[in-house]
Formats: C-alpha cells, structure tokens, sequence
C-alpha cells in the first residue's frame, strides 16, 4: 500500500495534516524533479522514500531520479564527502573528470521539464552546469559543513553559486563566503515505514533470532550505522569491552553497505579480522545487510542506543531509536544535541570520552526505569520535531516560496 497523508492521523495531530492539505493547494501540479545518487542506503534514500509519495498524494507532481554511476565516481565522491566534513583532498585532474563527466553524461538523457529541482548532496551538484537553467534549482546538502576543508569548498563553491537555495540540516553548517540563500531543513523519519513503525513482538524476534544466536541469553547494545570512520565502530567496540566489564553484554553493530559508499567493506573487513575472537564467542555480532524490519527490531530489542558519531550530519538512527523509546547515549557532535538534551532522553559526550560513554551505559542498563522515562520523553520530542510531516511541510514553503505562489 502506497502511504497517504491520511495514514499519519493519530500520529500527529490532525491540525499538522489539514495545514499540509492547505499549503498543498498552491502547489497542484507543479512539477519538482528529487535526484540523489543512491535509491537505497542512508538517511538521503530513506527521507525521499516517503517524502516523495506524500507529495505525490497531496497534489504535488513530484519526481525522484537516480544519477547513474560506476564505483570509480562513487570512490570519488566519497573523497568529497569526507573533505566536506573536514578531511584532506587530493583532487587530481582524474577525479575533477570523473566527477563532471559523469554529471555532463547523466545530462544527457535526462530531460528536465520540471517547475523546480532539488539536488541532494555533492554527487549530482555539477549538473546544474550542463542546463539550461528554466527553473529553480535547490542544493539540499545534508553534510555536516560545520569545518570543511578549503580546498573541497573553493572546489564546489563555482557550482554552488549557481544554485537558488541552499539547504543544510543545522544552523551552524551554513557558510558565510557562499553569498547564496541558505535554510535549514531538520531531517525526519517516517513513523509509518517498516524501520518505524510497531509489530507484534513475536514478529520480530523470530527475525533477529536469524542473526543473533541464543537472542535472550543476554542483552545487548547497539549502534546502527554504515561501517564509516565518522561513526566509529571501533570506539563503540572500545566503549563496549569497558561495558563488559561490568554488565553482560552483547554488541550488535548493524551497518549495511550504502551502494555510494566503497570505503564500508575496507572498514568491515578489519573489524572483522581484529575482533575474530569476540565475534566467534558470539558476544560481538556485526551484521551488513540492509534491511529495514531488521534494524526496527534491533532498535526496538536493544537495551541501549549508541551513537558514537566523530561527526554527524543530523543522526537518523539516533531519532529512530528515540522514536523506539530508546534512550540514546551519544556524541555531541553536528545534529545529535538538537535531538538529545542530555540527561532528559538521553547521554551526550565528547566524542573522545570512551570512559563516559560506557559509565552512561551502565547507568542506563542498571536503572531500567530511569531508561523508560528517558525513552518516552524521546518520543514525544521526535513527535513533536522530527517527523515526516514537518519536513513535508518545510518542503512545501520552499516550493511556494521559490515559485512566487504565495
Ligand atoms: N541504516 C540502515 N541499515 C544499516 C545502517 C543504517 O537502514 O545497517 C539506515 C539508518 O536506519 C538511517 C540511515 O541509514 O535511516 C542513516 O542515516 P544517518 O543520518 O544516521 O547517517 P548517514 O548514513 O546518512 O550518515
């Protein structure tokens, strides 16, 4: 069943669906084109997955496409990514020209006929260069910006001013030398999605008993994240052992592999070499595959949430799990404290803090009731701020706003 608004009554009160039905009204059949580069893995791919039906049902005639590329682009891209996030770059000709004419070829048999178009993230930004422009373009970039490397930034800066909008996912990663119109979009998840949404408790651990062996023998904590050196598997690897010490439990770190993201099986692979023992006596389970009901369930079985993030653009994991009850103990990096107050539903730390992080763990495993408090409260801030139906609405003024239909 394709999800309509109407789905979300009960969810969210019924003043937010009859405010969308309204703003909705200036926007019937106008035509927005979505492209991002991957149908699949990542908060990107699963934002539009809903986003772009719910427009679709209230009226607006909404597009998604995918840029077609090889794993050499994606190589690249990923370069970009991590220097937008701070890292070096070494952009040689090779990698300036596969990125543009990987853009330059997907323009051309792309037809563009739509009233506005929406590019997410740094993979499609070159092909507002191989238009004609018609119509507004907007750069949604869900990067956490908030210390990029120069050279990245002087590198993009040409295609970005050529964009109408900017968009980013905090105040702070908004950037004072792009002399372009910037907003911020919280992110949001979808309650309604298999990863959200609540089954029968038999339903899932049935599933996860397919992954986990002996499931109730033990809890266990859990971080759900690709295998990505900003997420640091191996901290929470580090956090765990100390946990261990303490409180018998297991480790589960569920990363599925984004088909954008190459440097994820590197990353998988030396876990899985340097952790051979924990992994054989069952305590340490990593598992790589995508799969939606799987990580509800983990979300929803875990005692507690990690999210160990070095940076992090918003965190959809960490609102999934709070929207699961879940209080989450994670870094206070990029998105993560507009989500968590710390000590209210959840723990924020220094990144670094392997010692807090698992003496907060242990509080939480120790105190279940504190736990549950702290989860419900993290439910209703997600209801409250981060929904779908919030970022349908942000969408919405963006659309009327840039289409002078106000
Ligand atoms: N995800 C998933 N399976 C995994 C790992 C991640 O479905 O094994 C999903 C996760 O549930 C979330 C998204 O990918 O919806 C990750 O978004 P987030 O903002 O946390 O991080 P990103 O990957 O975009 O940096």
């Amino acid at each position: 069943m394709v999800i309509t608004l109407e789905n979300y009554r009960g969810i969210v009160d019924d003043a937010v669906i009859t405010e969308i039905y309204r703003k909705a009204r200036r926007l019937y059949n106008k035509r927005i084109l979505n492209i991002n580069s991957t149908f699949q893995g990542g908060g990107v791919a699963e934002m539009l997955t809903t986003l772009v039906p719910l427009m679709n049902d209230v009226g607006i005639d909404a597009g998604w496409r995918i840029l077609h590329a090889n794993e050499d682009f994606f190589g690249v891209t990923k370069k970009i990514h991590n220097a937008l996030q701070g890292d070096k770059i070494r952009l040689t000709e090779h990698k300036k020209d596969l990125y543009f004419q990987t853009n330059e070829n997907f323009s051309v048999y792309t037809h563009i006929q739509h009233d506005i178009v929406v590019i997410h993230d740094p993979q499609p930004l070159p092909l507002i260069k191989f238009y004609k422009k018609r119509q507004p373009w907007v750069w949604r970039c869900h990067v956490d910006l908030s210390n990029p490397n120069e050279e990245i930034c002087d590198f993009l800066k040409p295609l970005i001013l050529r964009y109408d909008v900017m968009i980013v996912s905090h105040e702070n990663y908004k950037r004072k030398e792009l002399p372009i119109e910037q907003k911020v979009f919280y992110p949001a998840i979808d309650p309604l999605s298999v990863k959200n949404r609540d089954f029968p408790e038999e339903e899932f651990d049935n599933f996860l008993k397919k992954f986990v062996p002996d499931l109730h023998k033990k809890p266990f904590i859990l971080q759900v994240s690709r295998f990505d050196k900003w997420k640091d598997p191996e901290g929470v690897i580090e956090v765990w052992k100390l946990v261990k010490e303490e409180f018998d439990v297991r480790l589960i770190l569920c990363g599925s592999m984004a088909t954008d993201d190459p440097e994820g099986w590197h990353i998988f692979g030396r876990i899985e070499r340097k952790y051979s023992k924990l992994i054989e006596s069952g305590d340490l389970v990593l598992i790589n595959i995508e799969n939606n009901f799987l990580v509800n369930a983990l979300q929803r079985r875990a005692a507690v949430v990690i999210q160990k993030s070095l940076r992090e653009g918003f965190g959809l994991t960490v609102t999934e799990a709070l929207w699961k009850g879940k209080p989450v103990v994670a870094s206070n990096v990029g998105g993560i404290p507009l989500q968590i107050k710390d000590g209210y539903n959840g723990f924020l730390l220094d990144p670094t803090d392997i010692e807090g992080f698992a003496s907060r763990i242990i509080e939480l495993l120790r105190n279940p009731e504190m736990a549950e408090v702290m989860g419900k409260r993290g439910k209703e801030l997600v209801r409250e701020k981060f929904l779908i139906t919030r970022l349908l609405s942000n969408y919405m003024d963006l659309f009327t706003e840039l289409l002078g239909c106000g």
